[in-house]
Order: C-alpha cells, then sequence, then structure tokens
C-alpha cells in the first residue's frame, strides 16, 4: 500500500494549491484502496520511485458545532484517520491564529506523524517570520510555496520520513 498524506489546515491557506501540485493525477485511485472513502479529494503523488496519495480537505475548525463548518471538521477528521500522516499547513504571510492552535492541539493529541508547513513563504527571510509557529510544538516550521513550487521536495521527503 502507498503510504497516504493528509493536507490539513484552515481555509484558505493554501491546501488545495498544494495538492495540485503534488497530484498529477485525481481522483483516479480509491476504488484499489480499501479504507479509503469516496466523499473526499484524494489524488496520486509520486517522487522519484516514492508513490503516495494526498488527500485534500475543506478547511478544518476542530471546534465548529453548527453546519458546514461541523461538516468540514468531520471530513477533516475522517481523513486525518485514513492518513499515516499528516501535513499540517498554516499560512506564512497571515501569521499565527487562534485556529491554528486548535488544529495543532488536536494534531499533538492524535501522535500521528506530522509536519509543520508555513505556505505561501515565497520571498520571505525565513527567521523572523516563521518563529512563531514553533509555538504550536509541532517542532520545525518548513517554509514553501506551493503557488511556486518551492520546498515541496523537502516536504515530501519529511512527510514520507517515517513511514
Ligand atoms: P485552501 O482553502 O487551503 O485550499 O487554499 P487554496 O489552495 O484555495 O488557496 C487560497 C489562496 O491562497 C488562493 O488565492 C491561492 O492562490 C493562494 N495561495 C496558495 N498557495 C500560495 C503560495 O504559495 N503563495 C501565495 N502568495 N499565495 C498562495
Ligand atoms: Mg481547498
Amino acid at each position: 500500500m502507498k503510504p497516504v498524506l493528509a493536507l490539513v489546515g484552515r481555509p484558505n491557506v493554501g491546501k488545495s494549491t498544494l495538492f495540485n501540485r503534488l497530484t498529477q493525477t485525481r481522483d483516479a485511485i480509491v476504488a484499489d484502496y480499501a479504507g479509503l472513502t469516496r466523499d473526499r479529494h484524494y489524488g496520486n503523488g509520486r517522487q522519484g520511485r516514492r508513490e503516495f496519495i494526498v488527500i485534500d480537505t475543506g478547511g478544518f475548525e476542530p471546534t465548529a458545532e453548527t453546519g458546514i463548518y461541523k461538516e468540514m471538521a468531520n471530513q477533516t477528521r475522517q481523513a486525518v484517520a485514513e492518513a499515516d500522516a499528516v501535513i499540517f499547513v498554516v499560512d506564512a504571510r497571515a501569521g499565527l491564529s487562534a485556529q491554528d492552535h486548535d488544529i495543532a492541539n488536536y494534531l499533538r493529541k492524535l501522535g500521528k506523524p506530522c509536519v509543520l508547513t508555513a505556505n505561501k513563504a515565497e520571498g520571505m527571510q525565513e527567521g523572523a517570520q516563521l518563529a512563531e509557529f514553533y509555538e504550536l510544538g509541532l517542532g520545525e516550521v518548513l517554509p514553501v510555496s506551493a503557488a511556486h513550487g518551492q520546498g515541496l521536495r523537502t516536504l515530501v521527503d519529511q512527510a514520507l520520513e517515517p513511514l
């Protein structure tokens, strides 16, 4: 079985852009994988000889009580349950938010391998602006730019490394 990576993060941080970068073909593979549900957005990824599956998710609001947000949170929890590792995406430009803290708390309790990824980091000085994300207690922060295709090789390497 290929390892499964779930993209998790609040809305608008660039998960779907990242998904499109990491996957060449989409929605092609679900039928072959027992345990994966059809109502999420799956794609095939490949780096060198390693193949993997990526799950895109709607924005995650772990504390959402109602409506669409509750449904998105449920979808994300299920995606995370299916995944072997999580790519937690935050927005390097917007900075740390309360929602990021909520998601980090959820992921820490879960204990699955998790790579903390600061997207939209193109053209940014690494040190200063990313330092605040260490508060999330998930270790190293990896700067990437999904839109510009920067840092993605390292991201995939790190996500697959423990698997
Ligand atoms: P999602 O809601 O997390 O799936 O985020 P989207 O992938 O839909 O992206 C949200 C917005 O962020 C869009 O306007 C994207 O064009 C923009 N975006 C995504 N990745 C990057 C990036 O690497 N750099 C910049 N500057 N913008 C990005
Ligand atoms: Mg999206």
